[in-house]
């Protein structure tokens, strides 16, 4: 068995696609540059989760994946960190719009998300942007002004602020559906729909999900293109 055979049956990880690269079993085998490693380092994490170690060396071939992992798994940072890594090779102009999209559920994962970016970004000199219901839409707009290389947003919000015409996703190279489930579940399809209307469709996705339903398939299959399909440990 090779080791990239051992790892997945170690760790009940299943990848599903064409040439799928083996997993980066150590930090070190990412190619990540010295300064991510060394905020890893300082958070304290010894080594990539399962999602991590085998979604980093596909999102960093700019292919499509859905992955099916529960909650607590590390997700956040297995597509952060990609997200980074094209941050740092294509510079766009923020102001004329982020090259992320990070669609979340609630306000309370976007903030989470929003944190990972602060904390592990840091050397990547991104620049986020928070846009969630329930707090006044004009100091959200005033920070969008301001420019943002990741846009993390619930659906429900960033769809009013697209349908008032103050976003342009014409740079969104990199869309991430994170937990993709929970917000077909709270009804939000319409809106990811309208949101992905206005990206160009030469872009990378990425889709999480704890579940794998039928709702969830039928939209992965309208919005993903030919993706490698990872699951941690047995489907729902
Ligand atoms: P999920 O989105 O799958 O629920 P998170 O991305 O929120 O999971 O991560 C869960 C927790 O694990 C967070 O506190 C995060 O900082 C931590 N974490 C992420 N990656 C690692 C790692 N490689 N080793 C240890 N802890 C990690
Ligand atoms: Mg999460």
């Amino acid at each position: 068995m090779s080791p990239a055979e051992a790892y997945r049956k170690e760790h009940e990880v299943t990848a599903t696609g064409d040439n799928v690269p083996g997993p980066f079993i150590r930090f070190e085998d990412t190619g990540f540059p010295p300064e991510i490693l060394r905020e890893i380092h300082s958070a304290g994490f010894s080594t990539p989760t399962p999602i991590q170690a085998q979604t980093w060396p596909i999102a960093l071939q700019s292919r499509d994946i859905v992955a099916i992992a529960k909650t607590g798994s590390g997700k956040t940072l297995g597509y952060l960190i990609p997200a980074f890594m094209l941050l740092r090779q294509r510079r766009n102009n923020p102001l004329k719009g982020p090259t992320v999209l990070v669609l979340a559920p609630t306000r309370e994962l976007a903030t989470q998300i929003q944190e990972e970016v602060i904390k592990f970004g840091r050397s990547s000199r991104v620049s986020c942007t928070c846009l969630y219901g329930g707090a006044p839409k004009a100091n959200q707009l005033k920070e969008l002004d301001r420019g943002a290389d990741i846009v993390v947003a619930t659906p429900g919000r960033l769809n009013d602020i697209l349908e008032m015409k103050k976003i342009e996703f014409g740079q969104v190279s990199l869309l991430v559906l994170d937990e993709a489930d929970r917000m077909l579940d709270m009804g939000f399809e319409p809106q990811i729909r309208k949101i992905v209307n206005e990206i160009p469709p030469r872009r990378q996705t990425l889709m999480y999900t704890a579940t794998w339903p039928k709702e969830v398939r039928k939209i992965a299959a309208d919005l993903l293109v030919n993706p490698v399909q990872v699951n941690i440990g047995s489907v729902d």
